[in-house]
């Protein structure tokens, strides 16, 4: 499976401010984190991590759930839009 193997990047990639969608060929801003894990390959804690725009959050899931590697999918947090934490109040 060539899919798994070039989307499955380990976690969010570091670096650029605006998370892009894993679907290939889409450029679009990813607002949704598709949570999966292959048993055969991951350990049951494992936690892959495909990113996806609102248009192809229900392709990726659909894929993996076909697949019974769905696990959770999460909105993305982006950092950038809440600026607390760094320090905790005290
Ligand atoms: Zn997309």
């Amino acid at each position: 499976m060539d899919l798994l193997n070039s989307l499955g990047s380990d976690g969010a990639q570091p670096g650029p401010q605006t998370p892009e969608c894993s679907r290939k060929g889409c450029r679009s801003e990813a607002i949704w984190q598709v949570l999966w894990n292959n048993p055969k390959i991951h350990t049951p804690e494992r936690r892959k991590i495909w990113l996806a725009c609102d248009e192809h959050r229900p392709w990726l899931q659909d894929y993996l759930t076909q697949r019974m590697f769905w696990r959770s999918t999460e909105r993305l947090e982006r950092e950038d839009s809440q600026d607390s934490g760094a320090e905790p109040a005290s």
